[in-house]
């Protein structure tokens, strides 16, 4: 997903993206609202005006998202939370903090300030729906995205995780329990079954011959089941790694691969006979990279007799060894974002003592979740 992102602009020295799903997103709405909506209050409007309209609300929309999301992003730096960026995807917007939330009442300050922004903006737009009374387009306009706000504002509030009102709920359970991990699975489970009621209520219609209400509920439903889901597993991930360090969800001993051993023997001695598709690469007991089938790959067969480990190698890597003693939270971050598989760990002298797996590492996540429950 991460290409797929473009990057617009800077507002109050954030950046802004949008991922390309939301181009799509808007060429549904514009015809969703050109179709389906505009033909009905306006039945003697042309095409060309239905369609401009429609494109014109569907845009006024996206301004109205971004600020929603931009108020919630304010209220975060205020609190000392820096946002990386806004992006927006789909009908949302997801801004990126650099750290997480780690007390209630900031999390509840943020959570409000968006839907805050959406009723402002309802009342922004029913008072212009006033002042252009006697311009029936512009009229009919603002009057819808005044509605079109309200939507907005009533599908946030809903108490599901991770929706803004599921946000605020998971504050206030937070705040009076102490435990956001439990905070986090109530409003979770709520978002999650909102979802799926969603979907159920999108399919009925769908079969009772509302085409695209119905489409709209099961996509909105899809899109929220898995935002509540993915919402609870990185809290719970941060929760059960707090306690661990490297050397908990490290394996060792390692088999390593030295430098200058050719491609071949790495390929018939070490791929074959160990399973891994990649190793650490050490040069004088050092390490001095990782070696994958990637890199083997690349270079022609009949070279793999001359070619050694130590050229091909990924070097960058040395850069981000690992070290028993570091929270095993570091660990999520190179992994999931950097999409490392493995990665060596080392000790003060740079000998690799360990090595960390992607498999080892949501193995052991599942395991103390599970002991956590
Ligand atoms: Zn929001």
């Amino acid at each position: 997903m991460h290409s797929m992102n473009v990057r617009l602009f800077r507002l109050f020295g954030i950046p802004v993206e949008i991922n390309l799903s939301w181009l799509l997103i808007l060429a549904l709405m514009t015809w969703t609202f050109a179709t389906g909506f505009y033909p009905d209050v306006l039945p003697d409007a042309g095409r060309t005006e239905l369609w401009m309209l429609g494109f014109a609300t569907a845009i006024l929309l996206f301004v109205s998202i971004l600020l929603h999301e931009f108020s919630h992003s304010l209220v975060a730096a205020r609190n000392g939370l820096p946002i990386r960026k806004i992006t927006l995807f789909l009908f949302g917007g997801v801004a990126q903090m650099e750290r997480d939330v780690d007390n209630p009442t900031v999390e509840l300050k943020m959570a409000a300030a968006g839907p805050l922004m959406s009723v402002a903006l309802a009342a922004l737009f029913f008072a212009l729906s006033k002042i252009f009374a006697g311009q029936r387009f512009a009229h009919v306009l603002m009057h819808n995205l005044a509605y079109v706000n309200m939507l907005v504002l009533v599908f946030n509030m809903v108490p599901g995780f991770p929706l803004d009102g599921g946000r605020i709920l998971r504050a206030a359970i937070w705040r009076r329990t102490g435990n956001i991990q439990k905070a986090t699975r109530i409003a979770s489970r709520i978002g999650n079954a909102f979802a799926i009621v969603l979907m159920i209520y999108g399919v009925v219609n769908l079969f009772g011959g509302v085409v695209i209400g119905g489409l709209w509920l099961v996509f909105i439903g899809f899109f929220l089941k898995q935002a509540a889901q993915s919402g609870y597993l990185l809290v719970t991930f941060r929760q059960t790694l707090g306690h661990l360090r490297v050397s908990d969800v490290m394996r060792s001993p390692v088999v390593t691969v030295d430098a200058a051993e050719s491609l071949r023997r790495l390929v018939d001695e070490y791929v074959l006979r160990h399973h891994y598709a990649s190793f650490p690469v050490i040069d004088g007991g050092k390490l001095a990279g990782m070696v994958s089938l990637k890199d083997v790959k690349r270079v022609d067969m009949a070279r793999w007799n001359e070619a050694r480990v130590g050229e091909v190698a990924d070097r960058e890597i040395v850069k981000y060894a690992l070290r028993p003693e570091y929270p095993a939270e570091t660990l999520v971050g190179l992994m999931m974002k950097k999409g490392y598989g493995r990665l060596p760990v080392t000790d003060d002298e740079g000998a690799v003592v360990g090595i960390v797996s992607r498999r080892d590492l949501m193995e052991t996540i599942k395991m103390m979740a599970y002991l956590e429950e």
